[in-house]
Formats: structure tokens, sequence, C-alpha cells
């Protein structure tokens, strides 16, 4: 039977996991939620899926929009929700309306680790979400790290890392936090991104900065990894084609941007022009050549993407499907992701 799937949050995340699970064999869009008429639940209405309010909408019926219920209906209905809500709201969520009805919920980055106590990138640590009721997504900038560095602390163990984020400053859409003409960096030390990755890859040391920049598309890390074992380009550059959900890209291909990346996402038909996958630059991995076991490598992060396969694999995790590759698998062929 399929797994029936609520969306709450119909933005960024939730609007591409919506599309994701309207995807999926096994599973099942019940609906969206909206508190709001706009272009979303405009679309939402031409795709076919229900609409489910929260609160009062007066201005949804003058715009020929008919709810099909509220939001406990939505969640009456579901087997699970994916919580796609902004910070912080998802925890609320958690205790509010899902705990009560002994509903499962999948919530988003925005959260803390402490709120679901499982944090969850499907290729490194899928079988500590299976039948769990609450697991939190890790952010973007996390799963980026976590895909690639799990990789390589497989092949060769890692003895600590250093990265840097170099964040977009706003996603496309936004219009509140911009424009913008500046670098900011993070005035933490280190950025909280290194103990996120160790909620997910728990033995890895890693330390990490990170900056904003005027930018909308991508995020780029830069990192730098001491390593337990010898490693060579030509090695590591196999392992990273090898590994699912990174894609090496190549100067020869003149994928030599963010730019170039999202452009090249829209002509392979990908829906939005999305990349979810993690991009590494083939010519931009080294090793150091005196001892070989330095490191280094840059990614681009397509942070309105890269999550949507890890809620799709978490939703099978924790409804009891215990086979990994299986669902990664699954997965990746409805995304177009070899
Ligand atoms: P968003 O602002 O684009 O979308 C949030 C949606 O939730 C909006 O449709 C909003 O109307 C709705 N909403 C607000 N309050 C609500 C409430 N109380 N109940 C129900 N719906 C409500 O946000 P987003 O960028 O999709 O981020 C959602 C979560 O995903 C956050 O935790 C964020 O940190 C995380 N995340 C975002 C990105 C990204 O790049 N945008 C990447 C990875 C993870």
């Amino acid at each position: 039977m399929a797994i029936k799937v609520g969306i709450v949050g119909y933005g960024t995340i939730g609007k591409r996991v919506a599309d994701a699970v309207a995807m999926q064999k096994d599973m099942k869009l019940v609906g969206v939620t909206t508190h709001s008429y706009s272009f979303n639940t405009e679309v939402a209405k031409a795709k076919g899926y229900k609409i489910f309010t929260i609160g009062d909408v007066p201005d949804l019926e003058p715009n020929g929009i008919t709810p099909d219920g509220d939001m406990n209906n939505l969640l009456d209905e579901a087997d699970v929700i994916v919580d796609g809500t902004p910070k912080d709201i998802g925890r609320e969520n958690i205790e509010k309306y899902y705990k009560p009805r002994k509903l499962k919920a999948v919530v988003q980055g925005g959260e803390k680790h402490k709120t679901t106590g499982i944090s969850f990138v499907a290729q490194c640590n899928y079988n500590e979400a299976i039948n769990k009721d609450y697991v939190r997504i890790v952010s973007c900038n996390t799963t980026g790290l976590c895909r690639t560095l799990d990789a390589v602390n497989k092949k060769y163990g890692i003895t600590s890392v250093h990265a840097t984020m170099i964040r977009r400053g706003a996603d496309p859409g936004d219009i509140y936090h911009g424009p913008i003409n500046a670098i900011v960096p993070v005035l933490e030390m280190p950025s909280h991104h290194g103990p996120d990755v160790q909620t997910v890859l728990h033995n890895v040391e890693i330390f990490t900065t990170a900056l904003s920049v005027p930018s909308t598309l991508m995020h780029l890390h830069t990192l730098t990894v001491d390593l337990k074992k010898k490693a060579s380009v030509n090695d590591v550059i196999e392992l990273f084609n090898n590994s699912t959900r990174i894609r090496v890209v190549r100067n020869a291909e003149h994928l030599r941007s963010t730019a170039e990346i999202i452009e090249f996402a829209r002509d392979i038909g990908r829906l939005r022009g999305d990349m979810p996958e993690i991009c590494v630059w083939q010519e931009a991995i080294g090793v150091t050549s005196n001892s070989h076991n330095k490191l280094l490598y840059m990614q681009a992060i397509h942070q309105e993407s890269n999550v949507i396969p890890e809620n799709i694999d978490c939703i099978r995790a924790m409804t009891g499907f215990k086979d990994v590759e299986k669902s990664i698998k699954m997965t990746n062929e409805t995304f177009g992701i070899k």
C-alpha cells in the first residue's frame, strides 16, 4: 500500500518534496498546506494537488480556489508529514500537531539536531532512521559535506577536515534578503556546519568556517582533508564518479562556475533547473605531492534541491523500508540521477 504523505509548508523545499512524492510509485501525495493565496497555490491547483488551509484564508475563494479542507483534514489522512516550514516552526509543529496524533514527521535543516535526535543523509546513516517517528534532514550545506566526506572517509579514513562554505546570499525567489552587495563572514568559530556534520558522521573531526556572497544560485565549498591512507587524484576522481548523488564536473565541459552548472541543469531538462547532486570540480581535486595524504577539492551545492531526495529516502526509512540501496535507486530514477 502506498505511503500517504502530507506537506506542511509549501515553499522552496515543500513544493519540491511534494513533486518528488508525487513521482514515487510507493507514495501518494495527500496534499499541501497554504495560509495565503499566492502563485504557489495556483501552481498546486494546476498540478492537481489537494490544498488544505491553515487558519482562515479569505483570499482563496475570490481567486477561484476552493480548499479541500483544513490542516486537520490533511493530518487525518497522512501516514507521514514532511514539514517544510521555516526555522523553529517544525519543532513547534511536532509538539503541537504531530505528537498528539502519533503522526510521523520529517523536519528540515533549520531545526536543531536535538529536536529529533536523528539527523539524516541517506547514503551515510539511513539505518538510524528506520521506523523512527521524527527525523531531521540536515541543511543543504551539511548534506553536501556529508556526501563527499563519507565517501572519502570510507575509502581513506579521515584524520581531520577543514572546510569553508561560500554561501549564496539568498534563494533566487527571495526578495527579503536583497538586493545585496557585500561579503559577509560568519563571525563564529567554528561555523555551525562542522558540529552539524558530526550529527551524521559521528566520528569525523571537522572544523568549518563560512561566509556569504552576493549570489543566489548555489553554495561553493572548499575542503582540505587529512587522510589516514595515501590517495591519488585519479583514484579520488574515480571514487566520486562511483559515489551516488555526487557528479564530477569538468572544465572541458565548460562547467566552470555555479552559473554554468545551473544552466546545464536547465538544459538537461531537470525540473525547475534543479541539480540535487553535489558537483565536484575534477580539475580542482588535488593531493599534496610530498605525503599524498592531504586531499583538497571544491564542490558546488544546489541549496534548493539537494535535500529533496533525502526527504524521500527518509520517508521510506521511517515507514520501515530497510533496503537503503534500493531506496536510493528508486529515488534517483525519478530524479534522473545516475
Ligand atoms: P520558505 O520560506 O521558502 O517556505 C516555507 C513555507 O512555509 C512557506 O510557504 C510559508 O508560507 C510556510 N509557512 C510559514 N509558517 C508556517 C506555519 N506556521 N505553518 C505552515 N506553513 C508555514 O522556506 P524554505 O527555504 O523552504 O525552508 C524550509 C526549511 O528548509 C527550513 O528549515 C530551512 O532551513 C530548510 N532548508 C532550506 C533550504 C533552502 O535553500 N531554501 C535548503 C535546505 C534546507
